[in-house]
């Protein structure tokens, strides 16, 4: 799932009701789903068409989870549910787009793209204190054509319906950056929110578990329930993936790092650490580490680094972010994901550390034998003062500076493409000066330089 719960106004405390910003808190109360249908130049007939399939659509979030239940012969185990999802869900469809809990606006495949993005067959969208809007594509021939099948009405209708209700997509362009840190799954599973294609047993996971946390239910108590995927090895404890790594990592507000750590899905103990600030450049080449603890998969949980110090493992799917500890702070976070390049999978490696008192981000973008990027941007908000460079990599791993930004005070010197920092344009020399007494000519070629040399270790890493 995705920010279930998250309350409703942004700055508000823990949502009254878990997923109060999503419809699943009202189905469950028995209330009725309230939709305005918004289908341009739409003929009764093709109104009437629509009303259908929304309907059909949230029923079968409800029904199919039953039928998931009822082929794995688990009935029993799941009983205070069953009737809830047998019963379905109520839908009236409402004139008044005023009274409507949701507006599903059906549009032609051009219309969808311009509202949900390129390359998206529908989406689910809200903004604070409005309704959620659908935006679905009018089943056509050609976009049947063109996406062999799997966009049409139906399709897309269920999918974006289970966003409305609280689950976030499963499929890889998307998963890691969408998914809940908690409430999320182990490993990728097949269904509605993956492919478009058949209702699974991974989506019926997903709705038990957002009913159990609407209605506050620890299903199973502290060993959870399995799955209802018959291959899955995974089971739930709280609503959570027991598989999920114990450590949760994010980077607050004021750089500071937070480590959370979870035991039976509840917060057992939380840190924040502040970053050590440190002189060398780049802490980026691979250092041997002695693996502490693994999960369930063999992947490291907890190791520690050459200097004795603690590396913790935080997993999202295919996303991995590390934080070193020595002596009470951090020394660095680092987040290790895929990105994607219009259809090229692109490996994305990402370091945040506090270098002389400046807050540095650093990372490596690359492909198995495409090339690829680098960037590296130096914050230091005492002195005033950032730098932002992007270096390009060809096939070969010849690299060109593409982007070149130093501000010091209110003086920025920009440049952009091919030479950097030779075709600076700056507005006077003295400017110019200023900034290159604080950056250092050497410090640049060093900054592009270890970035190249980054960039080829991470190369021959991904290529094995
Ligand atoms: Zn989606």
């Amino acid at each position: 799932m995705a920010d279930f719960d998250l309350p409703v106004q942004p700055d508000a405390d823990a949502p009254k009701t878990m997923g109060e910003r999503y419809l699943l808190p009202q189905i469950l109360a028995g209330k009725p789903v309230r939709i305005f249908v918004d289908a341009p130049g739409a003929s009764d007939k093709d109104y009437a068409k629509y009303q259908e399939i929304l309907a059909k659509s949230y029923n079968k979030w409800f029904t199919g989870t039953a039928d998931v239940i009822r082929s794995a012969k688990r009935e029993q185990e799941f009983a205070d549910i069953m009737p809830l999802l047998q019963k379905g869900v109520n839908v009236e469809f409402v004139d008044h787009a005023s009274a409507a809990d949701i507006w599903a606006h059906i549009l032609p495949w051009s219309e969808v793209r311009w509202k949900c993005g390129p390359s998206a067959g529908g989406c689910y969208q809200r903004r604070e204190g409005e309704t959620p809007d659908l935006f679905l594509p009018k089943d056509h021939f050609v976009l049947k054509v063109l996406s062999s099948g799997q966009l049409g009405l139906s399709r897309v209708g269920l999918h974006e319906v289970g966003h409305s209700l609280g689950l976030s997509d499963q499929y890889d362009k998307a998963k890691d950056s969408t998914s809940h840190h908690r409430y999320s799954s182990a490993q990728s599973g097949k269904g509605v929110m993956s492919s478009l294609k058949k209702f699974s047993c991974d989506d019926a996971d997903g709705i038990v578990n957002l009913i159990d946390l609407v209605r506050g239910v620890a299903r199973g108590g502290n060993t959870g329930w399995k799955s209802l995927c018959p291959k899955s090895q995974d089971y739930y404890i709280r609503s959570q993936s027991a598989l999920r790594s114990p450590y949760v990592l994010s980077l607050q507000e004021d750089n500071s790092l937070l480590l959370e750590i979870y035991q039976n899905g509840e917060k057992h103990s939380a840190q924040t650490y502040t970053m050590a600030s440190q002189g060398a450049f780049l802490p980026l080449i691979p250092a041997k580490e002695t693996v502490l603890q693994r999960d369930k998969f063999g992947r490291p949980l907890l190791s520690q680094g050459p200097h004795g110090e603690k590396i913790y493992y935080y997993y999202v799917f295919e996303a991995a972010t590390r934080m070193a500890v020595l002596n009470g702070k951090a020394l660095w976070l680092s987040q290790h994901n895929f990105v994607w390049n219009g259809r090229k999978k692109m490996d994305r490696t990402t370091f945040f550390f506090n270098q002389n008192g400046a807050f540095v981000t650093t990372g490596v973008v690359v492909s198995k034998n495409k090339g690829g990027s680098a960037f590296y941007i130096e914050e230091n908000e005492a002195e005033n003062r950032g730098l932002l460079v992007k270096l390009a990599f060809d096939k070969k791993g010849n690299s060109h500076v593409t982007e070149w930004r130093e501000a010091y005070g209110i003086v920025e010197a920009s440049a952009k493409k091919k030479q950097g920092d030779k075709e600076m344009s700056v507005a006077s020399q003295a400017i110019r000066r200023q900034v290159e007494h604080h950056i250092g000519v050497g410090t640049r070629e060093k900054i592009k330089s270890q970035l190249a040399k980054w960039y080829q270790i991470r190369q021959e890493q991904v290529k094995k």
